[in-house]
């Protein structure tokens, strides 16, 4: 198995891990908080290199990428493995199966590979999370941006900036599971105090590495789902990210508060100034936000561009910051 190469060396036998925002530091024997890495005395081993809990081709939309490659038919991947514990207890991929049948290995150039065969113009890190996998996902961006796919993560933006700075070159899109806005709910809702963190990777993210970000947020009455919390965020995508960045705010849970939370953040989010929120509901329209204009048709089977041409809508000419290029900016 191989080692995690974003390691310090603390003290005898101990290893520093800097790979997520936990920076584990870990003894022979002792398991990292994402319970995918291990001390070995030498260094920190890797549990889930190599290992794919799910792979799919799908369109993007499946996945909240409602801004870039509109329709694009994608390589949908993922191993094992969360960073927040909260995930760890209730998500399906948390740990390693320790049934050899689910225990699938594929490696980073068979998937890019595959992405290739099956036509697919990119291929997206779903399923568990991108923070704790960073050597696989490094190789497979690397290797699937070598053969002009686009390449997406879906994080909770618990990776460290050292970790995103290996992939940001060859990252195009980041959605990010943007829990809360405030210390007890980010707490309650992943287990973590140091939230503000994310924030500044995702701003990195977004300012060093042209990332294409787009926001998800689940609503949970009565934990994340207050106005100071709502307006909070509104802000921060709308400063940070652009009032074109696309937020997704969907419902927790399927009772009744929950679908009037999402409509309570839609219009704080709009009042913050952000031009683009989406609910559950995959049958959402883009319009131009100046003229009104359909520039993306979408339905349950497929989404197209009806009003968008060279990043401007065709009826006002304003420009829409939708990605529609491998190229970055
Ligand atoms: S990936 Fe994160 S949780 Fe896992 S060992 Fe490294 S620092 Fe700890």
């Amino acid at each position: 198995m191989r080692c995690t190469e974003l390691t310090e060396h603390v003290t005898n036998g101990t290893w520093r891990c800097d790979v997520c925002q936990w920076g584990c530091q870990l003894a022979d024997g002792d398991i990292g908080r994402c319970l995918v890495r291990t001390g070995n005395g030498q260094g920190i081993t890797i549990l889930n290199d190599g290992m794919i809990s799910a792979a799919q081709v799908s369109p993007i939309e499946d996945h909240r990428i409602w801004h870039a490659f509109p329709n694009a038919p994608i390589l949908a991947i993922g191993g094992w493995g969360y960073a927040f514990p909260v995930d760890q207890q209730r998500g399906p991929y948390g740990q390693i199966p320790t049934d050899d049948r689910k225990n699938r290995r594929l490696d980073p150039d068979r998937a890019a590979q595959f992405a290739l065969e099956q036509l697919c113009r990119g291929v997206v890190w779903k399923y568990s999370d991108p923070s704790v996998s960073h050597e696989y996902v490094l190789e497979l961006l690397k290797l699937s941006r070598a053969s002009s796919r686009f390449t997406a993560i879906v994080t909770s933006g618990y990776l460290t900036i050292s970790a995103l700075d290996e992939i940001g070159h060859y990252l195009d899109i980041m959605n990010l599971d943007l829990r809360a806005f405030e210390d007890g709910a980010y707490h309650q809702l992943a287990g973590i105090t140091n939230w503000r963190d994310i924030l500044k990777t995702t701003a990195h993210a977004y300012q060093r590495w042209n990332c294409h970000i787009e926001v998800t947020t689940q609503l949970h009455p009565q934990i994340n789902d207050t106005d100071e919390q709502l307006k909070a965020m509104s802000h921060w995508i709308c400063s940070t990210l652009g009032p074109q960045t696309a937020w997704h705010v969907l419902p927790g849970d399927n009772g009744a508060a929950a679908t009037a939370s999402v409509v309570r953040a839609r219009k704080l989010g709009h009042e913050a100034g952000l031009k683009f929120i989406y609910s559950g509901d995959p049958n959402q329209n883009t319009l131009c936000p100046s003229c009104g204009t359909v520039v993306i048709e979408r339905n349950e089977k497929r989404s197209r561009i009806v009003g968008l041409e060279n990043g401007q809508c065709t009826t006002c000419s304003e420009k829409l910051s939708i990605r529609t290029s491998i190229f970055k900016r």
